[in-house]
């Protein structure tokens, strides 16, 4: 910008244009910084107010969530049994655990733990005590004959007529085969027959079912986990230990067949109805109740929540995964909005959250908290608006700045051409008044009867010569530069004999060239091609710079013009050993108007425009002109002009 303003006025006066330039500046600063402080303000309140629509809107959405929440809660407790339930209790619980709506339930009954409770029972099972029995038992135990008491216990459950006892006796022939060492023969006894409908389900005396307890038998005997027989039984058997049907299994027989089943099957599987029971008794163990019915409530076990009926007849226990997971679920339900996380969280636990807010009443100090993912939806809702207002700052600012600069360069036109009025009407005022001053005063002593000398006359006549020329020069000049100026300069081009315009120039300088102490070395290469351009002009150029290097020189001027060819360009360079000119003054010699030293240049007779003139010419032409100068030393200056 600064650049543009030096070049457009001249680099000396620049100064003054200072307050003007200010001025400009602020009319461009002043709504500029309007603008940005209005874009900042408005931007900021646009991101509050997104913010603020969007946080309205993120809590509608929690509120839904929290809705599915206690919708999915609220359907869960339906599932509950109510008080009179028509199904056995054990069944009931195996098909709440099964289904996945509790994780363990206990029912009761005034006040009372009706299920599941252990029933104690002895660990002999007593076998009927009647001749045949004794006998075989005498057998096996007291005359340690396994072999004959087996073919008794064979003969008893072959002759009884109660399945039950048939089936116990079964199981002790097969005892005592094993001790005989016919492990085979117990197997097959025990998966074979004993497995056999009949037997199914059938219970001892103590209530204990026999068949399960005879596959688990079998397999201990089978000790091999990878044949066929041992998955079959061990597949019977735990159907067995999951059916909570009639006849029921009484939970302390399931445990202890289970623990069997563990130690001699690794890959057994989980039973997670038993597991249910066993928290069940945990949870009886350890916590006291009744609780606070209707509500969600911690327990003394970890991770694990109980909720009470309001009519106190069962607590239901839930793990805490198994609640989050199901909330989780309900909350997948809703419509899944872009950048919104959910997550639920149970008492005790905090999050920085963008929102939080509570399940409702079921869960008590349970909370429901919204996470915005990646940048926040609010900051890209309104970043579109806000680029719009800085788009719109940045086209506003652009146009008060170019609006700006047109002013600026209008008016420093303006300013410029001013100057140049009152620079022109200063130096021609003064630049014709010095040689019509002298000539007025010859031509005043001529007419006042000083010409009877002959010599004197010619003398007079000679300087009055000399004043009018360097008078038409001088308008010559101005005339040159006015056109120049107001770009009327025409030229008249044609393909120009280089030695001819150096001949040409030469003339035109004329006898100044040959006035004593004055030497012109002319040094003109023999080839040099011709130029395109316009003659008069191009003499003007050759002149004007001879012309200095004759002004600029003392008494014995050495003058040197050369012209050569260089890169396909031809060159003119005029060399003196005048008065030269500093380094600083090296860049401003082609402004107009401008001299180095104005009490020479006056009596010289000069007025700051050759050089000016000279140089736009050769640039008109497309060419360049360069100066060097020593003070003291002299000057060379260096035209380049494409050669046609
Ligand atoms: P002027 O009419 O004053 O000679 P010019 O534009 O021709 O105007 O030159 C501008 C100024 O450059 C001169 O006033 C002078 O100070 C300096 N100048 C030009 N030519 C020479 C030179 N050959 N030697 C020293 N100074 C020069």
């Amino acid at each position: 910008m600064l650049r543009f303003i030096e070049r457009a006025t001249n680099a000396g006066h620049s100064q003054r244009l200072w307050p003007v330039l200010a001025m400009l500046v602020a009319v461009v600063a002043l709504p500029t910084a309007g603008v940005l402080w209005f874009m900042n303000e408005a931007m900021q309140n646009e991101q509050l107010a997104v913010r603020q629509r969007l946080t309205d809107i993120y809590n509608a959405q929690l509120e839904a969530a929290a809705g599915r929440i206690q919708a999915a809660w609220r359907k869960t407790i339906s599932v509950l049994p109510d008080a009179e339930q028509q199904k056995a209790l054990p069944e009931l619980f195996a098909s709440l655990v099964k289904a996945g709506h509790v994780d363990s339930i206990l029912f009761y009954s005034k006040g009372r733990l009706i299920y599941p409770v252990p029933i104690a029972i002895t660990r002999l099972s007593p076998e009927p005590a009647t001749a045949p029995w004794l006998q075989a038992r005498s057998l096996e135990y007291a005359k340690n004959s396994p072999k004959e008491a087996a073919v008794a216990y064979s003969r008893i459950a072959q002759q009884s007529a109660v399945a039950r006892e048939s089936a116990m006796a079964l199981m002790a022939q097969a005892r005592c085969l094993n001790k005989d060492g016919q492990q085979r023969k117990a197997i097959d006894l025990l998966t074979g027959t004993l497995a056999g409908s009949p037997y199914r389900s059938i219970a001892d005396a103590q209530g204990r079912l026999i068949l399960p307890n005879a596959l688990l038998f079998a397999l201990q005997l089978m000790k091999e986990p990878a044949q066929p027989l041992f998955q079959k039984t061990a597949a019977l058997l735990v159907e067995r230990l999951n059916d909570y049907g009639n006849p029921v299994m009484p939970t302390t027989q399931r445990r202890f067949l289970v623990e069997q089943l563990r130690s001699s099957w690794p890959d057994c599987p989980r039973f997670p109805v038993l597991e249910a029971e066993e928290t069940a008794s945990s949870f009886e163990k350890t916590t006291p109740h009744p609780l606070a019915a209707g509500r969600v409530q911690p327990t003394r076990m970890p991770d694990l929540w109980a909720y009470q009926t309001p009519d106190g007849s069962l607590i239901a226990l839930f793990r805490q995964d198994h609640l989050l997971q199901s909330m989780n679920v309900a909350i997948a339900e809703l419509q899944p909005v872009r950048g919104i996380r959910y997550s639920v969280f149970p008492p005790g636990f905090s999050s920085a959250a963008f929102l939080t807010t509570g399940i409702g009443e079921a869960f008590p100090s349970w909370q429901i908290a919204l996470n915005l993912e990646g940048t926040p939806p609010f900051q890209s809702a309104s970043k579109q608006r806000i680029a719009t207002y800085v788009w719109t700052g940045i086209l506003m600012t652009a146009g008060i700045t170019i609006l700006f600069l047109f002013m600026a360069g209008y008016l420093l036109r303006q300013v410029r051409l001013t100057r140049l009025k009152n620079d022109l009407i200063a130096t021609v005022s003064h630049e014709l008044k010095t040689p019509l001053a002298s000539m007025r005063l010859l031509v005043d002593t001529l007419r006042n009867g000083h010409y009877q000398d002959a010599q004197l006359v010619q003398e007079y006549l000679q300087m009055i010569a000399k004043e009018n020329a360097r008078l038409s020069r001088l308008i010559e000049e101005f005339l040159t530069f006015s056109r120049m100026e107001r770009r009327k300069t025409k030229f008249d081009r044609s393909v120009l004999a280089t030695h001819e315009i150096v001949k040409s120039a030469l003339e035109a300088v004329g006898d100044r060239l040959q006035a004593p102490g004055c030497r012109l070395d002319l040094e003109l290469a023999p080839e040099m091609p011709s130029i395109v351009g316009d003659r008069d002009a191009l003499i003007t150029v050759l002149v004007n710079l001879l012309d200095n290097a004759i002004k600029y020189t003392g008494d014995t001027k050495e003058i040197r013009l050369r012209g050569f060819t260089s890169d396909g360009n031809v060159c003119f360079e005029v060399q003196d050993n005048g008065i030269g000119f500093p380094r600083t003054a090296a860049k401003k010699i082609f402004d107009r108007f401008y001299q180095a030293d104005h009490t020479l240049s006056r009596s010289a007779g000069g007025c700051g425009l050759g050089l000016s003139i000279v140089q736009f010419i050769v640039t008109a032409h497309n060419g360049n002109i360069t100066a060097k100068s020593q003070p003291g030393k002299g000057s060379t200056f260096t035209v380049q002009l494409p050669a046609a």
